[in-house]
Formats: C-alpha cells, structure tokens, sequence
C-alpha cells in the first residue's frame, strides 16, 4: 500500500507533539512520552520529506525506532493513530484546545480540569477573571495574569471586543482625538457613536464622529495625529487600526451637519430609514432637534435598534429606563465561604459605605460546586451564624442569607427542603453538564424554576461571551415557566455573560417577570459589573419598577418572603 505522500514532515511532527501532550495529560508513561515528544522534534528538522518511506525506511530514522516508526506509519497509511484517537475521545475538546496555549502545558491543564473543573478556553478566561487559578497547585498570580494575555490575544485575534474590554480605549481616544482636534479648532463637537454608543454586548469597530469648521483641513493633517495610525479610507471615513486589534472609524463632518451624521451613524439601519423619512435633512442643532422634526420623543441610543421604539416614540409611550441610581441593593456575590476573595464583611462594608446600598445578597456557592468549595450543610448553618452577628452589627444595612445553588442533571436543587427554607432567596443556575440538547436544558431549567424555593433564575444560558455558546433553550418556555411561578430572572451583569441577552428581556417583562441586575462579584471591585447589567437592561427596555435589586430594603425583604409563603410576585 502506497503511504500518503503529501503529508509534510510539519504535519506529522506535529500530530505527533499533540500524542505526547495527550499521554502527559493523562499521565502514562513519562518514558514513552519523552521519546515520542523527541520524535516530533527530530521529524520537525529532517531535510527530507518522509512521506512515501516504506515502514523499514521509517524505523532507521533517528529517533523513531521501531514503536513511532509503526505510529507514524499508520498516519500515513490512515491518516490517523489509533491511539492518539482513543485520547481524544478520553478529552473534552476545550482540553484539547487548551493545549494550543502558548504558556501552560498538560501539567497545568490537568490542574485546571482536574481540580478546577475547567474545561474550555472561556472557562479558563473567567476563572481568570475571578482569580480562580491562583489558589490552584502550582499556579501565582504572574501565570494568571500570563494566561488571561494570552486568551485575551486570542480573542482579539477575531476583530470582536467586549464591550468593558472597549470601554478604557474608548474614553482614552476620545480624549487624545478632542486634545488633538482642539488645536487647530476652538470647539470640536466629538462623540462616540456607532454599536458602542448603542451599548451592545460585543463591538467589533469604534465609529467617532467629529463635527469641524474645517474638516477637509483637519483630513489632510490626519497623519500628525499620533496616539494612532489613521492611514486608510472606506467610504468617507478615516481607518485606524487600534494596538490589539479593534477597528477605529473616524468621521470628520462640517459642524452644523454634526447632530445628523451623530445620529446616522449611532442608530441602526432600520431605525435611522425610517427617523430620517419623517424629519428631513436638517440642519439639526441637536438629536432632540430630529426626533422633534419626526414627531417623535427623543429616543436614547441604547433604545435604536428598530424593535418597537419608534411606535413607542410616537405615542409618547417610551419606558422611563433604569440607571445606576436605581439600584438599591446587590443580589447573587460571593464571598471567601465559596471561591470570592473578600469576607462577608468586607463585602458587606463596601456595599454600605461606598456604593451607598442598602443590602446586600450573598450567594455562595452550594454543596456540589466541589472546584468553588461550596457549602456543605454544616457550613451552611456557620455562614448564617456570622451573618446573623454582622447584621446585628451594621443593621439597618442588611444582609440577605442566599445561596447560588446548583441546578443538577435532573433538575431539582442542591439541598434537600430542609436546608432550603432556612436561606431568605435562593438563586438557581446550571454550572455542570452543559452539552444538553435544548429539549433537556429547557427541561431541566423548568424543573428547577418550577421549585417552590427558588427565587432567581441564575445566568439562563451559561453563555461567556466571544468563547463558549450557552447550552441551548427555548426562551419562551423558559420565561413563561418564570411567569407562572414567580421567579425573577437574572441579568448576570458580568461582561462576560450579560445573560439573560437582552433580545429576551421584552418579552421577559411583557409576561410580567421580574429581572435583577446581579453582579455575580466575587470581590468588591466585582460590584462595579452592574454598570453593564444596566446598560443591556436598558436596551432591554427596563424600568426600575420591574427590577428586583432597585426596591427598597422593605418591599425586597416583602417579596421574598411572600415568595417563600407561595404568593406570586410580579412586576408592578
Ligand atoms: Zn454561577
Ligand atoms: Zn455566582
């Protein structure tokens, strides 16, 4: 049989490096691992192409001897090893994905799916981000934050930003573009516009628009400006690229048609059509100034995507949106009991005295979440006894006694009721098993929506953004199911998940269920998430009345306990 000659030594070095990666992953034989690494590396520098070597010819090649002659002899022939095969079926492909990382080998990797339970690249990326790593056996926080560069490199490699990963070079170029466009103009009109400005979850490019006195003269000087590299044009726009790779557009229009091209290129397609249609070509002093020529109210950025508003403007019916200022208490954080780095005190103090809150939520995790030290009922029982004393202590500031409980494979929850009725909420999400099909996680989610004793629906679809799909679910299901019993859904107002997505929250707040804008922060620095829970609330269209953490410490201690007593709450 003739062997496959078109395989370059590259190929074949490199399949064989990714066998060595596999054997020390799952622990064989440092010997044979050793001489197969070896091979890859001999096979790597030949200056011929053994493709097309009878076996006997492969088993004289330095390095190969008898054993890896026979491997690569049957990726020539098969185009694959058996044996390598039988390990990747043993490995969760986000394992094998992990071994491409530049930085950690199959040692640390087995750390982080063993004893993490880490199994893809964006679980890593926010065990990362809640300075999971550097507990773990022979981690710090240096490869920590090695580790987090280079997904972070990764992830830009694709053109796609979060938008908190956006947001510093967003207020860092806006202040180099106005220093700049101040020196030869008195008065620079400078906004940021575009998905950015709109508030969406993931941006993939920067849109500034400039309104000038001059701008053909501020063009042709572009080249001085040097924070960035505006070297290219695409249709009336200048192009930059930005250091890691995110895309900058810059507009420079006359000042009085500023508002207009504000306005053109924020909102998106559909919405702009059809404003422009009724209120004409301007010139327009401000952005009120054109939804006033288009008999409409003023519509804010987050709300121009074209689904509904613009019949709402018209009817003067828009949703007074939430802001930060709303929010009166945190709901779902973790403290040192689970996986968060700060105590419950500190915490709680940081809640009271810096963001000026009025309670606080703890949600640590429960007793299944084995890589988090979740909560055995004993611990349980200790965790409330110290929040008992601190709620003496820095009363009326209260802290609420909740758990993040793991939803199981069947649905039900991660104590038994004994346990439960103790806690004053009861947060729910999925954290194990999330290949399901959408049949089973909707299932899944029902049941554990459907327990008397939950009182929040955590993260619905487990997504992170920008690298790991949440598991599929049939929303309306999943919303309805909400509806009927009660339960409050979560925006999980970490960049990374923004989950409930915000397409959903509409119908979410139409059937009369409650959200919460929950930080999930596991240290106080992690409060400041909420920011972005509100930002797609916003789009979302919610209003402070329809947010559980934005009632007062009263109607939020009433509304737990009567979903504990079986009485249905809704949004008012
Ligand atoms: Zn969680
Ligand atoms: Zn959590």
């Amino acid at each position: 049989m003739a062997t496959n000659i078109t395989m370059e030594n590259k190929t074949i070095a490199r399949t064989l490096r990714l066998l060595s990666q596999l054997m020390e992953l799952h622990s064989e034989n440092p010997f044979k691992i050793k001489s197969v690494a070896n091979a890859a590396f001999k096979i790597d520098k030949l200056p011929y192409a053994i493709a097309g070597k009878s076996l006997e010819e492969l088993s004289v090649i330095d390095g190969l001897g008898k054993s890896i002659s026979a491997k690569v002899w049957e990726l020539l022939q098969k185009g694959s090893i058996t044996e390598l095969q039988d390990l990747l079926g043993n490995t969760p492909e986000g394992i094998v994905e992990m071994l491409g990382i530049k930085g950690i080998g199959p040692k640390k990797i087995l750390t982080i799916w063993k004893e993490l339970g880490i199994e893809n690249i964006g679980e890593l990326y926010y065990a990362c981000n809640e300075n999971r790593l550097i507990e773990a056996k022979g981690f710090g926080l240096k490869t920590q934050e090695e580790i987090k560069k280079v997904i972070e490199f990764q992830m830009a490699g694709h053109g796609k930003f979060l938008y908190a990963q956006a947001a510093p070079l967003v207020r860092k170029l806006h202040e180099d573009l106005s220093l700049w466009l101040g020196i030869s103009e008195p008065a620079p009109l400078l906004s940021i516009a575009g998905a950015y400005r709109r508030g969406l979850e993931v941006v993939d490019e920067l849109v500034f628009v400039a309104g000038l006195a001059q701008p053909e003269q501020v063009k042709a000087g572009i080249s001085r400006f040097t924070p960035l590299q505006f070297d290219a044009q695409e249709e009336g726009f200048l192009i930059a690229m930005s250091p890691f790779g995110l895309k900058i557009r810059l507009y420079l229009a006359p000042a009085d048609d500023f508002y207009r091209q504000l306005f053109i290129h924020t909102g998106n397609e559909a919405h702009v059509e059809a404003v422009l249609e009724n209120a004409g070509q301007g010139p327009f002093k401000s952005e009120e100034a054109i939804y006033r020529q288009a008999g409409l109210d003023y519509i804010t950025p987050e709300l121009r995507e074209a689904l509904g508003e613009i019949e709402q403007a018209a009817a003067h019916q828009l949703p007074v949106l939430i802001t930060d200022e709303d929010l009166r208490g945190s709901l779902h954080n973790h403290s040192t009991w689970s996986d968060g780095v700060h105590t419950i005190e500190e915490m709680a103090l940081y809640c009271r005295d810096t963001l000026k809150l009025e309670y606080l939520g703890l949600c640590d995790h429960s007793r299944s979440a084995f890589y988090a030290n979740g909560l055995n009922e004993q611990r349980v029982y200790a965790q409330h006894q110290e929040i008992d004393a601190l709620n003496a202590r820095l009363a009326p500031f209260r802290i609420f006694k909740g758990i993040e409980s793991d939803i199981l494979n069947d649905g039900s929850l991660d104590y038994s009721d004994d346990i439960l009725k103790h806690f004053d909420f009861v947060v729910a999400s999925v954290h194990s098993n999330l290949r399901m099909d959408e049949q089973k996680a909707t299932a899944r989610l029902i049941k554990a929506i459907e327990n008397p004793y939950t009182t929040i629906l955590g993260h619905p679809t487990g997504r992170l953004l920008l690298s790991r799909k949440g598991y599929p679910i049939d929303y309306t299901k999943v919303i309805d199911a909400c509806a009927a019993n009660g339960v409050v859904i979560e925006i999980n107002a970490n960049p990374l998940r923004l989950d409930l997505d915000w397409r959903w929250h509409r119908y979410a707040l139409e059937k009369g269920v409650l959200l919460s804008v929950n930080p999930d922060a596991h240290r106080i620095e992690g409060f400041h998430d909420m920011q972005y829970g509100i930002l797609v609330g916003r789009k979302g269209g919610l209003q402070a009345k329809q947010c559980l953490n934005a009632f007062s410490l009263t109607d939020i201690e009433q509304h737990f306990s009567n979903k504990k007593a079986g009485i249905l709450n809704f949004a008012r």
